[in-house]
């Protein structure tokens, strides 16, 4: 018989620092689809500023956005509380 050791360890998942999230937004139009993008903004004040210069020139008010940004996993200390001993009592005949 082979014995096997496992070893968990405990991570968080974070933003990466290392890289900048990205904004942008779509037109969806008001009464049928527009599909006018901004684009990728390193900031959501520069998508508000695109949104409002493109309400000013097509009239349209509807749009969706998106944020994306990279995530890492960093090691944190302690055992998982999943690998805790069992806190429970014994049966006794
Ligand atoms: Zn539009």
């Amino acid at each position: 018989m082979t014995r096997q050791i496992f070893r968990y360890e405990n991570y968080t998942t974070r933003q990466d620092p290392t890289v900048e999230p990205e904004y942008s937004a779509e037109c969806v139009g008001d009464q049928q689809a527009c599909g006018e993008k901004s684009g990728k903004r390193s900031a959501a004040n520069d998508v508000d500023d695109w949104m409002r210069e493109h309400m000013r020139d097509a009239g349209h008010r509807h749009f969706r956005r998106s944020f994306e940004d990279f995530a890492e996993l960093e090691l944190t200390a302690g055992i998982p509380t999943a690998l805790e001993p069992a806190r429970f009592q014994r049966p006794r005949p």
